[in-house]
């Protein structure tokens, strides 16, 4: 079969005028058009163009057609400006059927409001709508200029194999019972971590990958079992090697994407990021920073107020547009955030053009504490003065959250602001029996300047920093990394510390640890979510819309049926036997 089209449906122009042209699509809409005509709208991924056509043609929609004709000016008065074809139809037009459709399962515009099931069911009707195609040719544009980028800096495209042993990065495996060996399993890799260090021990020097990563993870929002990542290792370098090879192919996706570049990405402390934005992962496209008030609160006599920590935050004209219903509601909400309370005052000019709070809690204050919070936070006649008393752990998390819920602006207003945060704590808390929970994986190096802590143990541990960054982007984490301990000694601390004995460490790791006894050089890495980063792109919250076929918050896949039960002779095959579900 020779070449169906001519040309692509929205690609048409006045230039095209008196072309014989064939152009090949989807029924998108058809109107009556007097007598015995009808115009057809021709869909394809570039667009629509207008055709007029016979009636006896019996066209519904979501037909496949091939249309020839020649291009004419639309009728005065029929001219759609909105249309990129709008100037144009296709008239004398053949008509050929390729191909039938039943009445599609949902009507295919843009601002489709359809159960995301059925669109999921029917994902490759779905897919026809132009918001998804754009979406699908974004993110090529992104893999593509991630690729570019890599290869231009000296990466190595390295595929990692997908049947592997478990990989530590703290999520549940996914499972593949080995036909071969009953009773044995292969892991889905949670991350190619363990292989791309092998690589740098490999003389690789500079590996890169797009990779599926695979989680049996609870699903939220923002989380799909399987995602891809941009991931990357280096040898012989630090962070900031890392954040300039890194930050270069993230710049060349934005840019593939929007035409713009990003400008120096910004670097933050983990400390300085919750003293200021109570957030490991700081949305820095508004201001609302949390303020220190603990000493001005120094002298109180107030039981309220005697607490190892006082912050706040304003919010301007807040006074007036929060009535006490709202207010109430955002104390209900700190509660749940795990405070005590919310102190909160509103902010009046008084006779003398001085303004002041007002709020039952004042009685508590003394005039100076008072004039402090006004002065501290800024506030001006009409805003709103948030304070939370608390442990400086609770006080910060819970002014980060209320921040984001009163200042936070939506997804794609104010612009792509990275930012790298760095020097994250190797540990996130001790469990009940006071081992440290690593905060990344065990194979993080801690800081330098921290190694000490590392022999006092106990509550010393928390305060261990490590070389372990993310790179942040409106308040998203878009990847992490770390400097990686490439010595035995440390490692041997770490993984002593983890609770993880020589034997255990031999028996999970044992591979690696091999490795490194054979001259490992020092390396460093990062992965970047690339699901993430495309959908803030195409200013999506939700990553399953630029995900070609993704599963739904159940980990379904109503598409295929996915997951679904085997036959018994497959399961005797592979040595396994189904319980029923516990009641
Ligand atoms: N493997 C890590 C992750 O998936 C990234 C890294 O440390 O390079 O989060």
């Amino acid at each position: 079969m020779t070449n169906l089209r001519t040309d692509y449906c929205g690609e048409l122009r006045t230039a095209d005028i008196d072309r014989t042209v064939s152009v090949c699509g989807w029924v998108d809409r058809r109107r009556e058009h007097g007598e015995h005509l009808a115009f057809i709208d021709l869909r394809d991924h570039t667009g629509v163009i207008q055709c007029v056509v016979d009636e006896k043609h019996d066209l519904r929609s979501e037909y496949v057609v091939r249309i020839t004709g020649s291009v004419r000016p639309r009728l005065e008065g029929t001219v759609n400006t909105s249309l990129a074809t709008g100037e144009i139809e296709v008239g004398d037009c053949e008509v050929e059927v390729l191909s039938v459709s039943e009445p599609p399962p949902f009507p295919l515009h843009d601002r489709v409001d359809v159960d995301e099931n059925i669109r999921l069911r029917y994902r490759y009707v779905d897919l026809r709508r132009a918001k998804m195609q754009r979406g699908l040719r974004l993110r090529a544009k992104v893999n593509r200029a991630v690729r570019l980028a890599m290869d231009r800096q000296g990466f190595v495209e390295i595929e990692t194999p997908m049947l592997v042993a478990s990989t530590p990065e703290g999520a549940r495996d996914f499972v593949v019972p080995s036909r071969l060996n009953p009773g044995s399993f292969y892991a889905l890799p949670q991350s190619p971590q363990l292989f791309k260090q092998l690589c740098m021990v490999g003389g690789v020097d500079r590996y890169y990958q797009i990779a599926r990563c695979l989680r049996d993870e609870d699903l939220r929002a923002d989380r799909q079992f399987e995602f891809m990542q941009l991931d990357a290792e280096m040898s012989f370098v630090g962070q900031d090697e890392v954040f300039a090879c890194i930050g270069e192919a993230v710049k060349d996706a934005v840019e593939a994407a929007t035409g713009e570049r990003p400008g120096p990405i910004a670097t933050m402390t983990w400390l300085d990021a919750q003293e200021r934005y109570g957030s490991d992962k700081p949305d820095v496209r508004f201001g609302m920073e949390l303020t220190e008030l603990t000493d001005a609160f120094a002298h109180t006599e107030s039981k309220v107020f005697t607490v190892p920590c006082i912050k706040g935050i304003n919010l301007e004209g807040g006074a007036d547009s929060l009535g006490r219903n709202a207010i109430d509601e955002l104390t209900d909400k700190c509660k749940r955030w795990g405070a005590k309370g919310l102190a909160w005052f509103r902010v009046r000019a008084g006779g003398n053009g001085a303004v002041a709070l007002e709020g039952a809690l004042t009685k508590f204050m003394s005039d100076a504490e008072q004039a402090a919070v006004v002065d501290r936070l800024g506030c001006a006649d009409g805003d709103l003065a948030l304070i939370i008393a608390d442990t400086r752990r609770t006080a910060n998390h819970v002014l980060g959250l209320l921040r984001l819920e009163l200042g936070r602006p939506p997804v794609n207003e104010g612009g792509l602001n990275f930012l790298w945060i760095t020097e994250f704590p190797l540990f996130e808390a001790l469990d009940e029996a006071g081992s440290p929970i690593p905060a990344h994986h065990p194979f993080t190096m801690p800081h330098p300047d921290d190694v000490h802590l590392l022999d006092e143990g106990g509550n010393a541990l928390l305060d261990v920093r490590s070389l372990a960054y993310d790179l942040v982007l409106n308040g998203w984490e878009l990847g992490s990394g770390s400097v990686r301990i490439h010595r035995g000694d440390i490692q041997s601390r770490v993984f002593g510390l983890l609770g993880i004995g020589p034997e255990e460490a031999e028996a999970k790791f044992g591979f690696l640890l091999d490795a490194f006894r054979y001259g490992a050089p020092p390396h460093a890495g990062f992965a970047v979510g690339l699901d993430r980063l495309v959908a803030l792109l195409a200013g999506e919250e939700n990553i399953r819309e630029v995900i070609a076929f993704p599963k739904t918050q159940s980990g379904g896949d109503p598409l295929t049926n996915a997951p679904s039960p085997i036959d018994d002779r497959h399961l005797e095959e592979l040595g396994l036997r189904v319980l029923p579900p516990a009641t």
